[in-house]
């Protein structure tokens, strides 16, 4: 056992500069989620260089390789688009520079999160050396409009039934440490209907705007009430627009809408979260829903979800968390620490929605991530590729 997991270590530190060097690639392609065609061809060409035994691209413009023909499936998944650069005036130097330098490869991306796809790139070619157990497959995922939509790409590969993982590994940045969830979100809308009159006399109205600002203090204070979970945390809610409505300037308000940004921590879903503000929001004549994303993918594909993205955690005894922990120690010599995200993944979907066994493991800190100067040590990514092959030949 530990010989193979020396082996694996030897390949990656051997192929530190090829890793770098896909990476750089991936970077100084612009990649904003919806515009990943282009990356999506240099991913398939590395794949393939790579070794694997077949890539192909889904109806949405997902990027999968394969290695391997046995029935259980193993998936490391990487979002390929990344967010905008913000303002370039905050930026050292080009954020499509895809520079490698000082034990750095430097852009937008490159945290967040090309650099787990560059890792797992290499940790296929490694694979291809050592092998893999006759009953497993491997399958590499670039996958498509993850900073648009959380989880949408992964509802599409599996309900399209392209491919049903029997575990994922988010290579989603965890600063080389191993992670088994993260609190879930959902976005909803309290809408107030009052009616217009004019505005110098508005007794004879009913002002939305006065209705929506008593239901915002009540939402101020149901934050306060939601419950916590000693992994995860605590619950939130917090309004972040309003929107009003009105005839004139010179008339009562007849509209108002608030847009909720709930995060849902353990045992809270979807349908809890809608009674409770509605509970909060008893008597004040408020209409609770829940949104709707609909994105339009580079192959032009136009696909939605609701906007609820399900809390999730791995239990610490897992099976799958527990071969994570022997992959990390046969490595690094030391026990692993096992985190969570602060952000939202993939994961919502893969184990959140379809209950599919899923941790974390990326190269890079999630602090860079949609930070300008973003950079991710070289060092990262030879642990990532070394974890990823070793986890697959465990
Ligand atoms: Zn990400």
């Amino acid at each position: 056992m530990k010989e193979t997991a020396n082996k694996i270590q030897q390949l990656s530190e051997q192929y530190r500069d090829y890793t770098a060097d896909n990476l750089s690639r991936l970077v100084k392609i612009k990649s904003i989620s919806g515009g990943e065609g282009a990356v999506q061809e240099e991913l398939k060409r590395q794949l393939l260089k790579a070794g694997v035994d077949e890539v192909f691209m889904d109806g949405l413009g997902n990027v999968i390789g394969r290695l391997g023909n046995g029935s259980k499936k193993l998936v490391f998944d990487g979002h390929i688009d990344t967010v905008d650069v913000g303002n370039p005036e905050n930026w050292d130097k080009d954020p499509f520079s895809g520079e490698v330098r000082d034990g750095f490869v430097f852009g937008r991306g490159s945290v967040d999160q090309k650099g787990g796809i560059a890792a797992f790139v290499t940790a296929a070619r490694i694979l291809k050396e050592v092998g893999i157990p006759e009953n497993l497959s491997v399958f590499f995922v670039g996958s498509v409009m993850e900073e648009d939509c959380d989880g949408l790409c992964w509802k599409y590969i599996i309900e399209q039934n392209i491919l049903k993982p029997d575990f994922v590994v988010s290579t989603e940045p965890t600063n080389c440490n191993i992670y088994r969830g993260h609190r879930g979100r959902m976005e909803m809308h309290v809408t107030f209907r009052g009616i217009s009159a004019h505005g110098s006399a508005p007794e004879r109205g009913k002002n939305a705007i006065y209705m929506a600002s008593r239901a915002a203090l009540e939402i101020e204070k149901l934050n306060d009430r939601l419950r916590t979970d000693d992994f995860l945390g605590k619950g939130s809610v917090t309004i972040s627009e309003i929107i009003s409505g009105s005839p004139s300037l010179c008339a009562v308000s007849d509209y108002a809408r608030l847009h909720l940004d709930r995060r849902l921590t353990w045992g809270e879903t979807k349908e809890n979260a809608i009674a409770e503000v509605e509970e909060a929001l008893k008597g004040l004549d408020a209409q609770v829903s829940v949104l709707h994303y609909e994105g339009k993918s580079f192959t032009g594909n136009e696909y939605g979800m609701e906007k609820y993205y399900p809390t999730w955690k791995m239990p610490e005894d897992h099976p799958m968390v527990l071969s994570a922990a022997t992959a990390f120690t046969d490595l690094f010599d030391r026990k692993p620490e096992i985190g969570k995200w602060t952000f939202s993944t993939n994961g919502i979907a893969t184990n959140g929605l379809f209950g599919i066994p899923t941790i974390g493991f990326g190269p890079g800190n999630e602090v860079m991530a949609h930070a300008p100067n973003e950079k991710i040590p070289t060092d990262d990514l030879v642990k990532a590729a070394a974890f990823y092959a070793r986890i697959a030949t465990i």
